[in-house]
This record gives structure tokens, C-alpha cells and sequence, in this order.
């Protein structure tokens, strides 16, 4: 049952898929941390913008002005829906990785940045890359808990040579769904006079997140996660040191004027937001923004837990089966449980998973190769992970804890050959 009056049904709920008997059965998802399903008030939205399909802040037709208005409007719900402070920028890019190395590309010159080694590659990567502004970057260890976290992070900024700070930090681990310390974080980096940028990407889609009640300086996030279409992310936040930055993307609409021999950059947000915007992309992932606000992120979020807490337990009851955790197995989390069996490398499982059950997981080091690696047992070089969110059901939980467990009993048993990840006959 819907936790509120607020329609959350996802699109494709029902869809039937064959297994490798030939036999139909509905499809279990456990791969919403990859990207999860469109909402259908998403889809009721792109459909009532498409017959207005046209570019946007250029054209001076009616439809061009619809679309204009419609991708404004979206900013102003992506702004409410992660509680953007008045003077705060909304800046629609493509995705998550976007938004980071746009900000990278937008530090002040010589800024020091501090990241810890567990981030995904798209937070982790971005401040050493061509074209990244950082001075200097510090690589921290894994923290052996949330407090060690809040203290490695503070004696590091407080390291750092005079000049502008900043720290870089997941809200929420795609590979074991535990929370990290955010507002803990945002308290030590401004006492140390540093700023803050979380990748919220796997926050948002769970939990509700504001700029303003945390302090949080920069957030970021994709609406591929968020119930939404690929191709549209947000970077939202201060905008002293994006204003002052040179585009990352040069070319149209980022430019207030062009002569012979100079450019002139426009102000926010139009400055990175060059070339012809992903309209669609934007009301898209508003519209996933409007939705989970008014049914209540509170509300969700608990259905969520008590699914997610019916899928520990049932995995953690199979003999064999190790789950992924950095920190205290009691400690908040969202829908994400990485794991292990025994006996069966995780490509394997995770193509018999789909092929004989009909249940989508993800299988790998999950763009994490640090953290992922560092937390696998002896003896596995993958893991699996099984990710939940709207539209998840005790049902699906229920099949997909069968699965394993039955897999797990009969261990390595295979009849078929993998062929580029799947089960050939
Ligand atoms: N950060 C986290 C925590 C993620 O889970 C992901 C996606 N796996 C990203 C960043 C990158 O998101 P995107 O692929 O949409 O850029």
C-alpha cells in the first residue's frame, strides 16, 4: 500500500519477463541504485510538455516560451526540493559526474580538497583530472567509523596551507547504503573556514536532504536515480565561486557577448548551462522532485527501512552469505545491500539471479574499486548488490532471499556458460 494520497506507482511495475525456461514471471528490480524505474506522474508530465517540444531561451515562438517557462519552473522545484537557500545557484547538467567536475573546474585556483578513499569514482575522481583548479588533494584512509570520519576530515582541513578549503563527501555509499555523518561533516569543515560539497546521489532518491537546514554548501545529484529520465543531474549551491569561474563548457547561451578578440561569460545560471538544454531531462527529474515532496520523504523512507530490514535479515540468516558494511551493521542506511556467497563468484550469481528468478541486481565493484575492494572477504573479487526503493514489495524481498538462499544451498552447480554476463542455454 501506498504510504500517502500522493500517487508513487512506478511505470513498468507489471512487466513480465522471460526466464531461461521460457517461463513468464514478473520482474523483481534490485537495481535502483544503477538507475531506477520512472515514476508515473514523471511520465504524465513529459507527456503533457512534449507537444511543446522546442528550445529553450531563444526562440520567440509559443512554443519555444511554454518549454522556457517549463524548464524555469523546474528549476524552482529542484530549488524547493533540496531547500536551496535564496541566493543559492540550481544548475541543471547532465548528471552526477557532471556536476562534480563542473565544480572542480570551479574551485578557486590553489584550493586544497580533501575526499575520502570510499567515494564513487565520480566524487573521487574529478578534482585530479584534466582541467581541475585543486591545489592539492587529500586522499583519506577509510574511516573505521562515523566519528573517525568527522575527525580525519577536521584534522585535515585543518592541515591544509591557508586558502580555500573544500571537502568532499557521499551522503549516502552506493555499494553499502550507510549514511555518512553530513551534518557532522558540514560543522567541522566550517569551523576549519573550508566548504562542503555532498554527492547526494543515492541520498536524495531515499531521503530528504536540504541545503539550508544542513549548511551543506554544494549538493549533487542525478535524476536517473531519482525516478526520473536519464541525462539531467543538478549541481546546486554557492555561487561566488561559479560565477567567477570560466564555463567548463564553452559555446551558446553561456556567452553574454562574442567580438573578434573577446567573450563575455554570462551570469548563473546560463554561464554552465552552454549549448541547448535537456528540457525534458529538467521537467522530468521536477516533476520526481515535486512528487516525493508531496508524498512525504518521511513517509517513504520508513515504508523503505522496514523492506530494507526484511532483506538483511533474510540474506544475513543464509549460511555463507556476507553482507558489505564499512561501519557498525546498526548504523542508518538506505535501500543498498552489497554482498557475497560463498563458493560463487557474483557474476554468476547475479546472471542466475536473472535468468532462473527474474531479478535484476548489479554485479561488480560498483564504481567504488577502493571501498569495494577493501570490504570484500578473502577469497571474492565481485560483489553483488540488491537495491530497493517505490514499487519494491515484502513479495519481492521475499523472492528475491528465496533465491539466494536457494542458490546458496546448491552452490556452484551450472549447467550454462556465461556469455558477455548472461546465461547462455
Ligand atoms: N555518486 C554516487 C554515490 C553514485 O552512486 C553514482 C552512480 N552510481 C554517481 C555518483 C554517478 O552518477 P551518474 O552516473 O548519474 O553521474
Amino acid at each position: 500500500a501506498t504510504p500517502s494520497a500522493v500517487d508513487v506507482g512506478i511505470v513498468g511495475a507489471d512487466v513480465r519477463i522471460p526466464l531461461v525456461t521460457g517461463e513468464q514471471v514478473e520482474y523483481a528490480n534490485f537495481d535502483y541504485a544503477a538507475s531506477a524505474p520512472c515514476l508515473g506522474a514523471v511520465r504524465r508530465r513529459l507527456e503533457e510538455a512534449l507537444p511543446y517540444y522546442a528550445s529553450v531561451h531563444r526562440g520567440a515562438g509559443y512554443h519555444s516560451q511554454v518549454s522556457t517557462d517549463a524548464y524555469e519552473a523546474a528549476r524552482r522545484s529542484v530549488a524547493r526540493f533540496v531547500g536551496a537557500r535564496g541566493n543559492d545557484a540550481v544548475l541543471f547538467v547532465r548528471s552526477t559526474t557532471d556536476a562534480l567536475n563542473l565544480l572542480a573546474r570551479s574551485v578557486p585556483d590553489g584550493c586544497t580538497v580533501v575526499v575520502f578513499a570510499g567515494e564513487h569514482h565520480a566524487a573521487l575522481l574529478p578534482w585530479q583530472h584534466r582541467g581541475a583548479r585543486a591545489g592539492r588533494v587529500v586522499r583519506l584512509p577509510l574511516p573505521a567509523g562515523p566519528e573517525d570520519a568527522v575527525a580525519a576530515a577536521r584534522a585535515a582541513l585543518l592541515d591544509a596551507p591557508e586558502g580555500p578549503r573544500l571537502l568532499c563527501v557521499t551522503a549516502a555509499s552506493n555499494v553499502t547504503g550507510e549514511i555518512w555523518p553530513v551534518d557532522e561533516l558540514t560543522a567541522v569543515a566550517h569551523s576549519a573556514g573550508a566548504r562542503i560539497v555532498v554527492d547526494a546521489a543515492q541520498l536524495v532518491p531515499h531521503q530528504a536532504f536540504s541545503l539550508s537546514r544542513s549548511g551543506v554548501d554544494y549538493v549533487a545529484f542525478s535524476g536517473h536515480k531519482l525516478y526520473a529520465p536519464f541525462g539531467a543531474g543538478v549541481l546546486a549551491g554557492r555561487t561566488d565561486w561559479l560565477r567567477a569561474a570560466v564555463p567548463y563548457l564553452a559555446g551558446g547561451g553561456a556567452t553574454a557577448s562574442v567580438t573578434e578578440d573577446d567573450v563575455r561569460w554570462n551570469d548563473l545560471p546560463a554561464r554552465h548551462e552552454a549549448g541547448s538544454p535537456n528540457v525534458l531531462g529538467a521537467v522530468g527529474l521536477a516533476a520526481a522532485c515535486d512528487t516525493l515532496r508531496a508524498a512525504g520523504q518521511e513517509l517513504l523512507h520508513a515504508e523503505e527501512q522496514a523492506l530494507l530490514d526484511r532483506l538483511r535479515a533474510g540474506l544475513a540468516a543464509i549460511p555463507g552469505v556476507h553482507d558489505l558494511s564499512l561501519w557498525d551493521a546498526g548504523g542508518p542506511r538506505v535501500g543498498i545491500v552489497s554482498f557475497v556467497v560463498d563458493g560463487i563468484a557474483a557474476d554468476l550469481l547475479a546472471a542466475a539471479l536473472s535468468a532462473e528468478y527474474g531479478i535484476g541486481v548489479r554485479d561488480g565493484l560498483f564504481c567504488a574499486h577502493l571501498l569495494t575492494r577493501e570490504l570484500l572477504p578473502p577469497g571474492h573479487a565481485q560483489a553483488v548488490r540488491a537495491s530497493l526503493g517505490l514499487g519494491t514489495t515484502a513479495a519481492h524481498v521475499d523472492r528475491l532471499v528465496a533465491a539466494v538462499a536457494e542458490l546458496a544451498e546448491r552452490g556452484p552447480r551450472w549447467d550454462y556458460e556465461l556469455e558477455d554476463g548472461r546465461i547462455a542455454p
